[in-house]
């Protein structure tokens, strides 16, 4: 095994500036094969990252975690992505019911402390169980939903799943997602046409007003306290100093390179 860190990813990152979506999920399935993964909440920009999947024939698998308290327009859309796009879409679930979870430890998502604990065991617990078996993560996060994701790049070290995660879609704009989905006709939540510009557990999401930022529907009742669940490392953490353990030939693919080891 060796040393891969963030600092070693930002030349290439911004080199992927350039390159298309399509582009950046061909490179994901040639340089890690079966150890790639995509994963999607089941949105707008995880179904259009799902329908380009299906489109480039690439036989990536798409984790969704299932919170057990999620819309069941929500699960409507995943079952039509699995059944339409032909994908192998995986339902992670937390370990407790949210009834077994509130009957131990209340109702924990109505403060700020809680909904830490509730995230985590629900969203980002099942997650963790996957790490080991994938290098790489492909989300569909986009500098165009604002906040914390204004910045996000390409390429982040993850440090608790010990593998990379890629955005292809990063600097995707509002209007690049919305000509791609009416072109290509992709399945869309329906929660979406009813107010709903980020869709999260049915706890925890509200629709917003037309002046309201993208992700005024989330955790609206914290008011400014809570803005994200933590699946997302780059959502949370300064990465720069971060690293992960992966073996050296697969970094070498990485970062297109060959480590010579003669003196
Ligand atoms: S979004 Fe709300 S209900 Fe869902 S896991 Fe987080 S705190 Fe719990």
């Amino acid at each position: 095994m060796a040393r891969l860190t963030q600092a070693q990813l930002h030349q290439l990152s911004h080199n992927f500036e350039e390159r298309t979506p399509d582009e950046l999920l061909r490179w994901a399935k040639e340089t890690f094969g079966s150890r790639v993964t995509a994963i999607s909440a089941m949105q707008e920009s995880g179904c259009t990252m799902c329908h380009m999947i299906s489109r480039l024939k690439l036989d990536i698998p798409v984790l969704f975690v299932d919170t057990g308290v999620m819309f069941q327009e929500t699960l409507d859309t995943r079952d039509r992505l699995a059944a339409e796009y032909g994908l192998d879409i995986r339902t992670l679930h937390p370990e407790k019911s949210m009834e077994e979870q509130t009957a131990e430890q209340g109702v924990l998502y109505l403060t700020a402390e809680g909904q830490k604990v509730c995230c985590h065991a629900r969203k980002v617990e099942p997650l963790l169980k996957q790490k080991g078996e994938f290098d790489c993560l492909i989300g569909s996060l986009r500098r165009a939903d604002g906040g914390r994701r204004g910045g996000c790049p390409i390429l982040a070290i993850d440090v608790e799943m010990n593998a990379i995660r890629l955005n292809p879609m990063a600097n995707f704009t509002d209007e690049q997602l919305e000509s791609y989905m009416a072109e290509h006709q992709v399945i869309k939540n329906p929660l979406h046409a009813q107010g709903y510009s980020t869709i999260g557990c049915n706890r925890c999401t509200t629709p917003i007003l037309p002046h309201e930022p993208k992700r005024a529907g989330r955790w609206r009742h914290l008011g400014a306290m809570a803005m994200y669940c933590g699946i997302n490392p780059t959502d949370m953490d300064d990465l720069d100093a971060q690293a992960i353990d992966l073996p050296l030939d697969l970094i070498d693919r990485i970062l297109g390179v060959k480590t010579d080891f003669m003196i």
